[in-house]
C-alpha cells in the first residue's frame, strides 16, 4: 500500500481544486438561491458541466471507463482526494457528473448491462444527458434486508409487469429522471438471494406515480430530490432486465461498494470544511474576555476532529486501494469499516461545529445541519450501520486457543 498521490493523481487533484475555487465555489450563492425556490438543477449547471468537461473533468468516478466512454479514467485511490474537494460543497459533484444516485447506477450498468442496454441506458448518463434512480427500498418492509423486497415483477409475454410501492428514492423526484433500475421478486420460490432481479424502468412508463417528494429530517436532496412511488400494471420489455433474472442482489451488490466510499470520500472533504470554519468562526467570536478559540473545550474538540478526519481519510484510501486490487469483494470488508467509520465520524464533527457556531449552527446560513442530517442519513441510507456492524462482527477470526489454555494468560495455579 503506497497512498502517496501519483504525479497523475496530484496533477488530476489540482486541476479540480483550480477549477473549483474559478469556478464552482464562486457560484455557490446563487446556487444556494436558485435551490431556495426550484426543485431543477440551476441554469448554470449545463454550461459549468460543459466548462468541466473541456477542462477533461468528467465522470471521474468511474474507473472502469471503457475506451469509448468519455471521461478521466482515475483508479479509486487516484479519485479520493478529488471526491473530498467536490464533498465540500453538496452540488458540486454534479459540476462534474459524480452526483449520487448516477453514478453508481452507471457502475452498474457498466457491470450488468448489455452492449443495447448501455447505449440506451448508460450513454445519456455519461454525457449528463439524463438523471437516474435506483428503486429498493419499500415502506411496508424492513428493507435493510433486501431479501424482504416485496415488489412483483411478474413476467408476461415478452415484457415483466411490476406492482409495488417505493419510498426515498433519491432522485426519483429529480424533474430530469428519465428512469429508474427497480429491484423486484421475479421468482418468490427461488433461494432467498435469487428471488428478486432489477428493471430499468423509464419514468414516462403508464402506471409509475410520484406519489410526493420526500426531504430528511427537514432537509430536502435538491441535487437528486427523493421521491415516494407506486408502480401499478406497470409493464416493461423483457429487455430491461438488468442482468439475468434473479441477479438483483448482484446487480445491487456492484453499486453499492461504489456508492458507500463515494459518499465516504466525499464526508471527509465536508469534514475539512467544518474544520475550518470551526477555526474561523472561533477565532472571531468573544465570550467573557476571550475568544472562543482560546478556551480548551474548543481547541481539543478541533484537535479531536483532525483526529478522527486523519483516521477515516487513511481508511478511506485502503478501502479505495483495496477496490482497486481486488474488486468489490475483496473489498468488503474495507466498505464496511468505512460505511461506519465515516457517518458516525461526520456526526460528532458536524456536532461540535454547530456548538461552537451557537445559534446560527443550525440555521440555513451555514451548512452545518445539512452536514448533520447528512452524517445521520449514512448511518440508516446504504445499510444500517448495525448490518454492516454484524458482518465486521463475522468476519472476526475466533483465536485458535481457549480462555482456559491461552498462551497470552497467566497458567492457573493447580
Ligand atoms: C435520505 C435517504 C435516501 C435514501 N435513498 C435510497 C435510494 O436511493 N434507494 C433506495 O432503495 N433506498 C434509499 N434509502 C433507503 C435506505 O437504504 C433504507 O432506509 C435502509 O436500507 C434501511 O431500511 P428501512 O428504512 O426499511 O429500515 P429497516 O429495515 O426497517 O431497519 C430499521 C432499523 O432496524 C435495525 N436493524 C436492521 N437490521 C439489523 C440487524 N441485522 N441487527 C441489528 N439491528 C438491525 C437498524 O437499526 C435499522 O436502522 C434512502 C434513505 C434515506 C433516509
Amino acid at each position: 500500500m503506497d497512498f502517496n498521490p501519483s504525479s497523475r493523481s496530484e496533477q488530476w487533484r489540482s486541476k479540480l481544486q483550480a477549477f473549483f475555487d474559478a469556478e464552482v465555489l464562486p457560484r455557490h450563492r446563487a446556487w444556494l438561491a436558485h435551490a431556495a425556490a426550484n426543485q431543477d438543477s440551476p441554469p448554470f449547471m449545463a454550461e459549468l458541466q460543459k466548462k468541466a468537461r473541456a477542462a477533461g473533468l468528467w465522470n471521474l468516478g468511474l474507473p472502469e471507463l471503457a475506451e469509448d466512454e468519455p471521461g478521466t479514467k482515475l483508479t479509486n485511490l487516484e479519485y479520493a482526494p478529488l471526491a473530498e474537494i467536490m464533498g465540500r460543497l453538496f452540488w458540486a459533484p454534479e459540476a462534474f457528473n459524480c452526483q449520487a444516485p448516477d453514478v453508481p447506477n452507471m457502475i452498474a450498468l457498466q457491470n450488468c448491462a448489455t452492449p443495447e442496454q448501455k447505449k440506451r441506458w448508460l450513454y445519456p448518463l455519461l454525457e449528463a444527458k439524463t438523471r437516474s434512480a435506483f428503486g429498493m427500498t419499500e415502506p411496508d418492509v424492513a428493507s435493510s434486508d433486501a431479501t424482504n423486497i416485496a415488489t412483483r415483477m411478474v413476467r408476461d409475454g415478452s415484457d415483466y409487469v411490476i406492482n409495488g410501492r417505493k419510498w426515498f428514492i433519491t432522485g426519483a423526484a429529480h424533474p430530469r429522471c428519465s428512469f429508474l433500475i427497480v429491484m423486484g421478486v421475479t421468482d418468490a420460490d427461488a433461494d432467498r438471494t435469487r428471488r428478486h432481479s432489477c428493471i430499468m424502468v423509464p419514468m414516462d412508463s403508464p402506471g409509475v406515480r410520484l406519489v410526493r417528494r420526500l426531504s430528511w429530517m427537514g432537509c430536502q436532496d435538491h441535487v437528486a430530490p427523493i421521491g415516494e412511488l407506486t408502480f401499478e400494471n406497470v409493464r416493461v420489455p423483457a429487455e430491461n432486465l438488468l442482468g439475468a433474472e434473479g441477479d438483483g442482489f448482484k446487480v445491487a451488490q456492484v453499486r453499492l461498494g461504489p456508492a458507500r466510499i463515494h459518499h465516504c470520500m466525499r464526508s471527509i472533504g465536508l469534514c475539512e470544511l467544518l474544520i475550518e470554519l470551526m477555526m474561523a468562526r472561533a477565532a472571531e467570536r468573544s465570550t467573557f474576555g476571550r475568544t472562543i478559540i482560546q478556551y480548551d473545550t474548543v481547541q481539543r474538540w478541533i484537535a479531536e476532529a483532525r483526529v478522527e478526519l486523519e483516521q477515516a481519510r487513511l481508511l478511506a484510501y485502503r478501502c479505495a486501494w483495496a477496490l482497486d486490487q481486488s474488486g468489490h469483494h475483496g473489498a468488503w470488508r474495507d466498505v464496511s469499516l468505512i460505511k461506519v467509520a465515516v457517518p458516525a465520524m461526520l456526526q460528532k464533527i458536524a456536532d461540535r461545529a454547530m456548538q461552537v457556531f451557537g445559534a446560527m449552527g443550525g440555521s440555513e446560513d451555514t451548512p452545518i445541519h445539512q452536514a448533520l442530517a447528512w452524517g445521520r442519513l449514512l448511518r440508516i441510507g446504504d445499510g444500517p450501520d448495525e448490518v454492516h456492524l454484524r458482518q465486521i462482527f463475522r468476519m472476526e477470526p475466533m483465536p485458535p486457543w481457549s480462555i482456559a489454555d491461552s498462551p497470552y494468560l497467566a497458567a492457573r495455579p493447580a
